[in-house]
């Protein structure tokens, strides 16, 4: 018995090991995909509720894996927030978010999109003058822009947070709140914050239009404040005549599309017109 308690333990730690050496391959995989240029920003439309128009899109992070074809974030995101990769996956993505906006505006199409901006960028001192580089490199205007942050990050409403984002809003950039309702989000401090949009979480709109409470409660909270309101996971009309008569401005959701390689939303584009 003594044998076999020894070997279990052995056992656990091998395990453990190989868990390890796998994070960690990973990890030096991610680091030589960033320098390869295999992370792509996909573009899922953001839709104005009444006039079904698409006035942006929100760009979702892809892995074009050169043996294992196109991953998602979550076979990445964690190990990336992990190892602080994540900053330089993020700089990838606006940067091409914002050369993409210039192209769009030589088009003469003005879209805003949104980009999601990890809560630890904003103990880095050097995030708004980073942000500001890339700007310059695409001359592309901030206002183009929405950043996308995560309620955990206002709840620890310290000064230096609040200090970043205005300075991100005075350098033109709008601010939107991810997933809002899924943490706990201390509602006095809401108003206290510089921003532009809530984004109600799918978990909420899932239950459309029969369990109400809470998308209700948010609507009012926007209007109240004066917020802009973004539901996330719309997939169906019943969902969408909800929120259009509760006077959400804009949606996202597989009922207009799930998010696209970037031919492929430009595809989109020219094809859509407002019913
Ligand atoms: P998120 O920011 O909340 O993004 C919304 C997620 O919901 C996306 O998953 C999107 O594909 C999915 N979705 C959109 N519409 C629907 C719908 O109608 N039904 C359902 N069931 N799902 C829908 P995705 O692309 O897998 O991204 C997962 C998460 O990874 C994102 O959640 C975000 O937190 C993170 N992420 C993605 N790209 C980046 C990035 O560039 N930087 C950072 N920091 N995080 C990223
Ligand atoms: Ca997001
Ligand atoms: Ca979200
Ligand atoms: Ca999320």
């Amino acid at each position: 018995a003594k044998d076999a308690g020894r070997n279990g333990i052995q056992f656990y730690d091998e395990a453990m090991d190989a868990r390890a050496r796998t994070r960690l391959a990973l990890e030096y995989e991610i680091r030589r995909g960033l320098e390869n240029g295999e992370f792509e920003a996909f573009y899922q439309p953001r839709v104005d509720c009444l006039t079904g128009e698409i006035i942006g899109a929100e760009a979702l992070a892809r892995w074009r894996h050169p043996e294992r074809g196109l991953l998602f974030p979550d076979s990445f995101i964690p190990v990336c927030e992990e190892s602080g990769l994540i900053r330089e996956l993020d700089r990838q993505i606006l940067a091409q978010v914002a050369r993409q906006l210039s192209r769009w505006a030589a088009q003469g199409r003005v879209l805003q999109v949104s980009v999601n901006l990890s809560a630890s960028q904003f103990g880095d001192p050097q995030l708004a003058a980073s942000l500001q580089g890339i700007l310059q490199e695409s001359a592309c205007p901030a206002q183009r822009i929405e950043l996308e942050i995560t309620e955990s990050l206002l709840l620890a409403h310290d000064q230096h947070t609040l200090d970043t984002l205005a300075s991100l809003r005075a350098m033109g950039f709008a601010v939107a709140i991810d997933d809002f309702g899924t943490g706990y989000s201390n509602l006095a401090y809401l108003q206290n914050y510089p921003l532009n949009t809530l984004k109600i979480d799918r978990s909420f709109i899932s239950g459309l239009p029969q369990s109400s409470a809470i998308p209700e409660l948010i609507t009012s909270l926007c209007r109240i404040l004066s917020l802009n309101m973004v539901a996330e996971g719309v997939e169906n009309h019943a969902q969408l005549d909800w929120l259009r008569q509760q006077g959400c401005q804009q949606y996202q959701g597989y009922l207009c599309s799930r998010p696209l390689s970037l031919a492929h939303f430009n595809e989109l584009l020219e094809h859509s017109t407002a019913p």
